[in-house]
């Protein structure tokens, strides 16, 4: 995929309507409060550059998953309020996405205002990137802007269908993904070193072997790790395993050795009897887990292990917790890699999700290069895969 990208600076927005795709999905209360208010301030830096470049904004968004119907609980309300407050500035909710609530205020909008439309997914259409409904969507606009990141592996009406009907370019955040995953990819500094985890082994196959042809050290860590360590006729008690998986980790193992790429799994890990919070911990040998016992976290000698690599890289990329991070108890490999990724001086990418929390929660966000602000849509790009969101945008000239 060309990560060549047109940008909002590579056109003139000036006194132009600008439909742009936000990615508001955010947690809210059942009070209506915002838990947590990171994707809306990652939008600001492209939505204040629309405006003061004189441009009319028309925000499109998705908020959970309202399944092609009006559905109040899934309303953008909350965000619309918080974005104004933001911007400090007026952010005009319509109450419908095209109907004529929307039809008037796009009608009438003026350069440096906002208007946001009620949630593109209370219809159906936006899912199926159904064309008349991505006419419709663009019909409102001069320009397309995509900066929903997250949502740019999906080909929906909203992330790229109405590119088909309108000059399309990216905005500052997803500028900044492509451009940081992209180079890190195509030149990476070496040794270029990747850490794996989180619970399946199925949801990872496709990045573990792209990562195996692009880096020289692959960690797996994680409840994933069970099933490569089964694979490897390792004992793995009660521990997560995917016992339809293990013909898919012994082929990854093999290719690993093939091409010379060190695939690291762990030496000890934390086992219980319950899957519970205070469950007594024991440090057992990651192929000799008693039965009767599953695996919670990796074990003391596992992470000095993953640390020693992470010292040396040029490059590295993480997704996925290495433990049962939600229990206090269990969390401990993951803020240890946190810690150390953020320590190694390397060109770091955290996946979204669990990692990228890991590493706030201890306020390492700052000493590490960038945080990808879609996980799925990071491990598509890893993998190669053209994101259709993306791939609808104007190539940059140069
Ligand atoms: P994922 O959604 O694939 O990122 O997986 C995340 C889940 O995997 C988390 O909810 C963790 O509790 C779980 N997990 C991660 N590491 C381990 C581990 N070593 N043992 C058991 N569960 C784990």
């Amino acid at each position: 995929m060309n990560f060549n990208k047109k940008t909002v600076r590579d056109i003139d927005v000036r006194g132009k309507k600008v439909l742009i795709r936000c990615d508001f999905n955010t947690p809210i209360d059942e009070n209506g409060h915002l838990t947590d208010e990171r994707r809306i301030q990652g939008a600001l830096p492209t939505l204040r550059y629309l405006i003061t470049s004189g441009a009319a904004v028309i925000v499109v968004s998705h908020l959970g998953r309202p399944k092609g119907q009006y559905n109040p609980k899934y309303t953008l309300k909350p965000v619309a309020n918080r974005l104004s407050e933001l911007l400090k500035m007026p952010v005009t909710l319509a109450n419908d996405v095209i109907g004529e609530d929307a039809d008037r205020l796009c009608a009438a909008i003026q350069p440096g205002e906002i208007v946001m439309l009620e949630n593109v997914r209370f219809h159906k259409e936006e899912e199926k990137n159904d064309p008349a409904f991505s006419q419709k969507l663009a019909s409102y606009a001069d320009v397309y802007v995509n900066d929903a990141f997250g949502t740019s592996h999906r080909a929906h009406s909203s992330t790229a269908g109405v590119a088909a009907y309108l000059p399309a370019v990216c905005g500052f955040l997803i500028e900044k993904e492509i451009s940081v995953i992209g180079k890190a990819l195509t030149n990476p500094a070496r040794p270029f070193v990747a850490i794996t985890g989180g619970a399946k082994v199925s949801d990872k196959i496709g990045v573990i072997n792209a990562l195996i042809d692009q880096c020289d050290t692959v960690i797996i860590g994680g409840a994933m790790s069970y099933t490569f360590l089964r694979a490897l006729s390792g004992e793995v008690g009660n521990s997560p395993c995917e016992l339809d998986k293990l013909d898919v980790a012994a082929d990854i193992l093999m290719r690993a050795l093939e091409g010379n790429v060190r695939l690291v799994l762990p030496d000890d890990v934390v086992v219980t009897k319950e899957f519970s919070p205070d469950a007594d911990a024991y440090v057992v040998d990651a192929r000799h887990m008693p039965d009767g016992m599953g695996g919670m976290d990796m074990g003391p000698r596992t992470i000095e292990k993953f640390k020693r690599y992470l010292k040396d890289a040029g490059t590295v990329v993480w997704n996925g917790p290495l433990g049962v991070f939600e229990f206090d108890k269990f969390a401990g490999s993951t803020r240890e890699i946190a810690r150390a990724v953020a320590e190694s001086g390397a060109v770091s990418i955290i996946g979204g999700g669990d990692s990228a929390a890991a590493i706030e929660q201890l306020g390492f966000s700052d000493r590490v290069t960038h945080i990808s602000t879609g996980g799925g849509a990071s491990l598509e790009l890893i993998e190669g895969k053209e994101l259709p969101g993306i791939a609808c945008l104007m190539d940059s000239d140069e």
